[in-house]
C-alpha cells in the first residue's frame, strides 16, 4: 500500500521531493521540538497520482486522510464537528520549489453552522467566530470552488457604506452574520448546491482544489518563468488552526532572519495584532515592524528571536518565518530559505562565514553568479539625484535602478515590452496575475501593500527593482495620481529601488559600482584560484573600474584604441600616409608626447599593479580615410594634393585586412612606430615611478607575432631605444618585451619564439579565428547554423575550443617552456573569462588570464570554485 499521508512527527527535511517544501521544513521543525501547530501532509505523488486518475481522490488516499484527521483529533482532543472541541484545521499547498501566492489556502475549515456557535461559545467572543465563519466561506468559495472573490469583498464594502464605516475590524458580530447568510446565498446561487456543513467533505474538497492549481495558468507561467518542471505536483499540508485573531495578545507575520533586502542581522518583518494570517500578505492593513513587537509583546519577541536564530544555524541559511500568536502563545506555520536580494544574499554569506555558520569553501561554493552579477546593478547618476525631489515614494522594496514607460496592466505592460519598450508596472497592488507583467518590466511601483506584499517578494527574487506601498498614489481607471500630478500611460518614469523613490523624467543611470563587500571575497577568491585575472582595459576609467572589481593587473591595452578620437585619427593617419622616414619622424615626435601622457594615466589608474601595454595592432585598413571628403582632409592636413592622398590610401586598401598589414607586421615596415612606443611606455612609467613611487615593471607587448626573426628584429629596434634613454637619464628599470601567441605559426614554433620573448600572452580571439578558418566578424551566421544543426556546442568565440584551439595552446605552453621553464603565460582573448572555458583553463600551467572588468569578478570566483 502506497503511503500517501505523512504526520509532520514522521518527516524531515530532507524529503522536500515527497512533502514539498512547506510540509518538509513543518517535519523538520516538529522533529526540533518547536511551537508548531499539530498536522499531516498529502505527499506529491498523491497529487500526480490525483492528476493522472481523472482528478479523484482514491478510496485508499481518503481512507488514509480519515486516519490521520483520527491522529490529529487524538493529539489536540478536538474532533471534526464536534460541538464542544471542535477542530478547526487550515490547508495549504506546498510544492518542493516555493511558488509564492501561485497556489492557495484556506482557513478554518471545519466550520459550519454548528460548530460556529461552539467556537463563539468557547472563545466567548461572537464576533470572532462569525468572522471566521465568513473567511472560511469566503476562501473556500473563492479557492476551492473558484466563485469570483469580488462578489464577495463587495458585500463587505456595501456593509461598511451601509453603516459608515471605514474598517473590516469595525463590523460587529451581527454584522458578520448577516455576511455569513449572504456568503452561504453567493455560494449556494454559483454552485446550485449548499455550503458544505461536514467537515471532511471540505477537506476532500479542498485537497482536491490543491492538487488541481498545480495546473492553474498562473502555477504553470511562473514555472515556465523559474525553470521548474511540471511533473513534481505539489503536496498539502493540514494543520491544525491556531489564532492571531484573539484580541490583543494574539497576532500574526512574517519574519526573516536578516534583512532579505541589505543583508543586514537582525530580524525583519512586519506583524499585525489582532489578525489572521492573510492580512499581512495582503497588504490591506499597514503592518507594524517587527520590532515594535518587543515593546508590545517583549516575551514572544524574544522567543521568536531565539527560535529565528537556531532555525538559521539548523538550515545554515536566512530564513522566512510565519509566525502565530494566539492568546499570548507563539507558533511557528512555516519556515523556508528566504527569498532575498543580490546584495543581501553575497553579506548574508560572508556574514555567515564571519560567524562560522558556513566554512570558507562553502562560501566560495554558495555564491551563484547571478547574485555577483546582480550586485554590481546599475544606479542613478548622484550628483544628478541629489538635485531632483522624488514626486513619490514609498517602501524600498528591491534594489537597483530603472527608467522606462509607465503602463498600468499586466498585459499593457507587455504589449509595450513587445513594441520594444521599456516599461515600469504602476499598480494599485500586484496578484499573482501580474507575473507575466512584472517579468518584462524594469521596475514595478505599487500604492499599497508592505516588504512582504507580492509585488516586493517577486520583484525581490526576480533582481526587478521596485517600490511599493507608495501611500500618495491613487490609481484611477487611466491612470495614477499623486496630488496635483498624473501618470499617464507612457509618462516617462525614474524608479529607484534602493532608496524607495519614484521620480518624473529620466534620470541618467550610472555605470555599475560595486556595493557589495567584494573586496574581502576577492582575497578569499585569491587564495583558492589558480591563476591570476588581470583587465582588458586602456582607458583610465575602466582601469579603475577593474581596479575596483578586483583586477591583479592589465593584461591587455590595446593602444590602436588610443587614435580613434578625431584629432588622434588624423595625426594616425599622417603617420601611415607620410611618404618619407622624416615626415614619420616629425608626427612621431607629437605622438609620443601624447602616448607617454596616455600611458602615465595608464600607469596611475593601475595604481602599480602589472601592466601590459600593446603596441599597434590595427588593421591599417580601419584606419585608411573612407570617402573623398577624408582624403580632402587628410590632403590638407599633410599639405598634399587630394588626388596623392587618395592614391596612397588605395594603394594601402586590402581585401582582407585582418590577415594583412597589422602588428608585427607594421613594426618590421615602420620600426620608427614601435620604438617611439616602447620609449613612450618606458618614459612614462619612469615619471610615475617617480612622482608615486610604484615598483613598476613595464611589460611591453607586441601583436601577431609569426616567427622567431621576425620578432628578434623588431625587439631589437625597441630595445635599443629602450637602453639609450635609461643610459641617458642614468636610470635602471626592469621591463619585459614579450608577445601575443595568435597565430598557429606561433604556436609550432613557440620554442623559438621563446629565446627572445619574455612573456606570452594568447589572443584566443584571433587564434579562433584562424584555427577554425572563421572570421571573427563575419561568422556569426555560421556558427549559428553550426548550433541549430548540433555541430558546435558553443560559439568558439565566446567559449573556448578545447579540442581546436586548447591543443594549439598546449603545444604553445609546452613549447615555450621548452625553453624558458619559467616563461610568464597569460590569455587574454574574449573567450577565456566564460566559465566553461575556465572547466578547460583551469588545467593549464598558465599564469593568468585577462577579460573585461566586469567579468573579472565572476572569472575569479569560477577559478575558485574549481579550485576548493
Ligand atoms: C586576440 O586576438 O585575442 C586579442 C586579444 O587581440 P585583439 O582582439 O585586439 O585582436
Ligand atoms: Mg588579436
Amino acid at each position: 500500500m502506497t503511503k500517501w499521508v505523512y504526520l509532520f512527527s514522521e518527516g524531515s527535511k530532507e524529503q522536500k521531493g515527497l512533502l514539498g517544501g512547506k510540509g518538509a521544513n513543518l517535519a523538520e521543525m516538529t522533529k526540533l521540538g518547536l511551537p508548531v501547530p499539530t498536522g499531516f501532509t498529502v505527499t506529491t505523488e498523491a497529487c500526480l497520482d490525483y492528476l493522472s486518475h481523472q482528478n479523484q481522490l482514491t478510496d485508499e488516499m481518503k481512507e488514509q486522510v480519515t486516519q490521520a484527521v483520527e491522529t490529529l483529533s487524538e493529539k489536540t482532543g478536538k474532533r471534526f464537528g464536534d460541538l464542544d472541541q471542535p477542530l478547526l484545521v487550515s490547508v495549504r499547498s506546498g510544492s518542493k520549489f516555493s511558488m509564492p501566492g501561485m497556489m492557495d489556502t484556506v482557513l478554518n475549515l471545519g466550520l459550519n453552522d454548528q460548530t460556529v456557535a461552539a467556537i463563539a461559545k468557547n472563545s466567548q467572543d461572537e464576533r470572532f467566530a462569525y468572522d471566521c465563519y465568513r473567511r472560511l466561506l469566503q476562501m473556500f468559495g473563492d479557492v476551492v470552488m473558484g466563485i469570483d472573490n469580488q462578489k464577495f469583498e463587495s458585500r463587505i464594502t456595501a456593509l461598511k457604506k451601509l453603516h459608515q464605516l471605514n474598517y473590516d475590524n469595525e463590523l460587529t458580530a451581527e454584522h458578520w452574520k448577516t455576511i455569513v447568510s449572504e456568503y452561504k446565498e453567493i455560494y449556494r446561487q454559483a454552485i446550485q448546491r449548499e455550503f458544505p456543513q461536514n467537515p471532511i467533505e471540505q477537506l476532500h474538497l479542498a485537497i482536491e482544489a490543491v492538487f488541481g492549481s498545480w495546473n492553474n495558468a498562473r502555477a504553470k507561467t511562473y514555472r515556465r518563468l523559474h525553470d521548474i518542471s511540471d511533473d513534481l505536483g505539489t503536496a498539502v499540508n493540514i494543520q491544525e488552526m491556531v489564532f492571531g485573531n484573539f484580541g490583543d495578545s494574539s497576532g500574526t507575520g512574517v519574519v526573516f532572519s536578516r534583512n532579505p533586502s541589505t543583508g543586514e542581522p537582525g530580524l525583519f518583518g512586519e506583524y499585525l495584532i489582532n489578525a489572521q494570517g492573510e492580512d499581512v500578505v495582503a497588504g490591506v492593513r499597514t503592518p507594524k515592524p517587527i520590532q515594535v513587537l518587543a515593546e508590545e509583546l517583549p516575551e514572544q519577541f524574544q522567543q521568536l528571536q531565539s527560535i529565528l536564530e537556531n532555525l538559521e544555524k539548523h538550515y545554515r541559511d536566512m530564513q522566512d518565518v510565519e509566525f502565530t500568536i494566539e492568546n499570548g502563545k507563539l507558533f511557528i506555520l512555516q519556515t523556508r530559505n528566504g527569498k532575498r536580494t543580490s546584495k543581501a544574499a553575497l553579506t548574508i554569506l560572508l556574514d555567515f562565514f564571519r560567524e562560522g555558520i558556513i566554512t570558507e569553501e562553502e562560501l566560495i561554493e554558495r555564491i551563484e553568479a547571478k547574485d555577483l552579477e546582480a550586485s554590481l546593478h546599475p544606479s542613478f547618476d548622484e550628483t544628478v539625484i541629489s538635485n531632483r525631489v522624488p514626486f513619490l515614494s514609498g517602501l524600498a522594496a528591491s534594489p537597483g535602478a530603472a527608467v522606462g514607460a509607465a503602463y498600468f496592466t499586466a498585459e499593457a505592460a507587455t504589449e509595450a515590452k513587445a513594441r520594444g519598450e521599456k516599461v515600469i508596472l504602476v499598480r494599485e497592488e500586484t496578484s499573482p496575475e501580474d507575473i507575466e507583467g512584472i517579468a518584462v518590466s524594469e521596475a514595478v511601483v505599487t500604492a499599497r501593500g508592505g516588504m512582504t506584499s507580492h509585488a516586493a517578494v517577486v520583484a525581490r527574487g526576480m533582481g526587478i527593482c521596485s517600490v511599493v506601498g507608495c501611500e500618495a498614489l491613487t490609481m484611477e481607471e487611466d491612470g495614477g495620481v499623486v496630488g496635483k500630478e498624473t501618470i499617464k500611460e507612457g509618462t516617462i518614469l525614474s524608479v529607484d529601488g534602493t532608496l524607495g523613490n519614484v521620480y518624473f523624467g529620466e534620470i541618467p543611470l550610472e555605470e555599475l559600482t560595486n556595493t557589495v563587500a567584494l573586496d574581502e571575497l576577492q582575497s578569499i577568491w585569491d587564495q583558492h584560484a589558480k591563476f591570476q585575472v588581470r583587465a582588458n582595459a586602456e582607458t583610465p576609467k575602466d582601469i579603475e573600474t577593474a581596479m575596483a572589481l578586483g583586477a591583479t593587473g592589465i593584461g591587455l591595452a590595446r593602444t590602436e584604441h588610443m587614435f580613434f578620437e578625431r584629432t588622434r585619427l588624423l595625426q594616425f593617419r599622417r603617420l601611415i600616409l607620410a611618404d618619407t622616414l622624416d615626415e614619420r619622424l616629425e608626427v612621431l615626435k607629437d605622438l609620443k608626447d601624447v602616448q607617454k601622457q596616455d600611458f602615465k594615466s595608464i600607469y596611475q589608474a593601475a595604481g602599480g599593479k602589472a601592466t601590459t601595454i600593446r603596441l599597434l595592432d590595427p588593421p591599417l585598413h580601419e584606419f585608411l580615410p573612407k570617402n573623398n571628403d577624408e582624403c580632402r582632409e587628410v590632403a590638407k592636413a599633410l599639405n598634399k594634393s587630394f588626388n596623392e592622398v587618395k592614391r596612397k590610401s588605395d594603394n594601402l586598401a586590402e581585401v582582407n585586412p585582418m590577415l594583412g598589414f597589422r602588428g608585427l607586421r607594421l613594426g618590421v615596415a615602420y620600426p620608427e612606430i614601435y620604438r617611439m612606443q616602447g620609449e613612450a611606455i618606458v618614459e612614462a612609467a619612469s615619471e610615475v615611478i617617480k612622482e608615486r613611487g610604484y615598483e613598476i615593471q613595464p611589460e611591453i607587448m607586441i601583436p601577431f607575432t609569426i616567427d622567431a626573426q621576425e620578432f628578434a628584429k623588431v625587439r631589437c629596434s625597441i630595445e635599443t631605444a629602450i637602453q639609450d634613454f635609461l643610459a641617458v637619464s642614468n636610470q635602471k628599470i626592469t621591463y619585459q618585451i614579450g608577445t601575443m601567441i595568435e597565430i598557429p605559426r606561433a604556436c609550432l614554433v613557440a620554442d623559438e619564439i621563446a629565446k627572445y620573448a619574455d612573456f606570452f600572452s594568447f589572443g584566443t580571439n584571433d587564434l579562433t579565428q584562424m584555427v577554425l578558418g572563421l572570421s571573427r566578424d563575419d561568422s556569426p551566421r555560421i556558427i549559428n547554423q553550426y548550433g541549430e544543426a548540433g555541430i558546435f556546442e558553443d560559439d568558439p568565440f565566446q567559449v573556448l575550443d578545447e579540442h581546436g584551439v586548447g591543443a594549439m595552446m598546449k603545444i604553445a605552453i609546452e613549447k615555450g617552456r621548452q625553453t624558458k621553464p619559467n616563461l610568464k603565460i597569460g590569455i587574454c582573448g574574449e573567450a577565456a573569462a566564460h566559465p566553461k572555458s575556465l572547466v578547460f583553463l583551469n588545467t593549464l600551467p598558465i599564469n593568468y588570464i585577462s577579460c573585461s572588468p566586469f567579468r573579472i569578478p565572476q572569472a575569479k570566483m569560477t577559478l575558485a570554485q574549481y579550485g576548493v
